[in-house]
């Protein structure tokens, strides 16, 4: 068939299979650029690892640092007529470059927050790898079914308190638009955090723990993000900023119970990016789209796969120590949250209308990135082509 792009709001409903396999090229080709690192772990296990920062945390150690890696997801396959879901595609084109540079890689597909998927992976590690020697934790779901309980939590994406009026842009169409959204209730926050906090990330770190499979001296990591207060009533003082806050609480714990084995557990508040995760929530895509401008035209932009190496080259790997703030958390928003862009942004935001978007963000930027995320609008890839949609996953066999 041949495959256009589909987007309906905020998602797009199609993905090419060549165009994925080009952006995950154009990842792995950066890290190989940058070279080698030094002192990386060698078996990794990435939850979430199909799309963004989780795809970018899977081809970091294995292409810089030759790490066998065990990829969980919760992807759709391709069907005859329907295209799989762009992580799949992503997850295809991961496992054959690293299977073509000798490299193990397995993928889990399914709900990481079932007891069952935790299972197989403690299987799959037990079998292959014997231990891991570090666990990257990048879920982003609108939904957990709690696996003790059985009952299914949704996350809201609202603020908490007051209702909250601000500038938000549709960004399919370009319209600039007030948009007010009223605050959560109790529930819904409780919600959101049973959905986005620690409560999960503990279960795999016990659960991994309690099978034997974490090697001495293992590495966790999970993502948070702080962001400016032009968004703080959205997200770190909202629904979600209450998850966030309760994975970073999360991480003490588990630093407590990894310690007496040597090991580690890390929060990195990572830079507002567009991925499929950010790209739902309000006022936030407004927010990147002028970000990016801004950090461009400063030559300080950075991706997903930039952030991620960056991570390890100067905070967890190369003989680097992980330089951390008063609260204990790694900054790769360092960049973002520099005085003179935070100037800048804030200088623009009141000005945006629908009429002066194009001049005064990126949103051609933000437009073009959120194709790509999908595999479209990416070099070199003929998208009048015929594309085949099933693509075998090579470690399904
Ligand atoms: P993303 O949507 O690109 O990736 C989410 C991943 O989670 C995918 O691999 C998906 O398959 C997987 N997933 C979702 N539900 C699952 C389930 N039930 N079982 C198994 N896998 C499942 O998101 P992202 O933006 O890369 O976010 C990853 C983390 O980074 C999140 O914690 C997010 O808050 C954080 N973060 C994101 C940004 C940003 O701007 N995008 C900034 C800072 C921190």
């Amino acid at each position: 068939m041949i495959i256009k792009p589909k987007v309906r709001g905020f998602i797009c409903v199609t993905a090419h299979p060549e165009g994925c396999a080009a952006h995950v090229g154009q990842q792995i080709e950066f890290v190989r650029a940058k070279g080698p690192l030094s002192g990386m772990p060698k078996r990794v296990l990435v939850i979430g690892s199909s799309t963004g920062y989780g795809l970018a945390s899977r081809i970091v150690p294995a292409f810089a640092g030759g790490a066998a890696t065990l990829g969980v997801f919760f992807e759709k396959a391709g069907e005859e007529g329907r295209t799989a879901s762009a992580g799949w595609y992503n997850s295809v084109a991961f496992e054959k470059a690293a299977h073509a540079e000798g490299l193990y890689a397995k993928s889990i597909n399914g709900d990481a927050f079932s007891d069952e998927i935790k299972r197989q992976v403690i299987e799959t590690i037990k079998a292959d790898l014997g231990q891991v020697d570090a666990v990257i934790y990048s879920l982003a779901s609108p939904r957990r079914t709690h696996p003790k309980s059985g009952e299914t939590f949704k996350s809201t994406l609202k603020p908490i308190g007051d209702s909250f009026t601000a500038k938000t842009v549709d960004t399919d169409k370009g319209l600039v638009t007030d948009i007010t959204i009223n605050p959560a209730s109790e529930q819904e926050v409780a919600d959101t955090v049973a959905v986005m906090g620690g409560e999960d990330w503990e279960m795999w770190i016990d659960a991994l723990s309690e099978a034997g499979v974490l090697a001495p001296g293992a590495l966790t990591v999970a993502y948070s993000y702080i962001g400016p207060d032009l968004t703080w009533a959205i997200y770190r003082n909202g629904t979600i900023g209450r998850a966030k806050e309760d994975l970073e609480a999360t991480a003490k714990r588990l630093a407590g119970k990894l310690a007496p084995n040597g090991g580690r557990a890390l929060v990195s508040i990572n830079k507002a990016l567009v991925t499929q995760a950010s790209s739902a929530i309000p006022v936030v895509p407004l927010y990147i789209s002028m970000l990016y401008k801004v950090m461009k035209a400063h030559g300080t932009h950075e991706g997903c796969i930039e952030q991620i190496e960056r991570l390890f080259a100067g905070h967890l790997a190369n003989g680097a120590t992980p330089q951390l703030d008063e609260a204990g958390r790694i900054r790769l928003d360092d960049l973002e949250m520099r005085p003179e862009i935070q100037k800048e942004v804030a200088e623009i935001w009141p000005q945006a209308t629908t009429e002066n978007l194009a001049a005064l963000s990126d949103i051609a930027g933000y437009r073009s990135e959120f194709l790509r995320l999908f595999g479209f609008s990416l070099p070199g890839v003929n998208y009048e082509a015929e594309s085949d949609p099933i693509a075998p996953m090579p470690s399904h066999g």
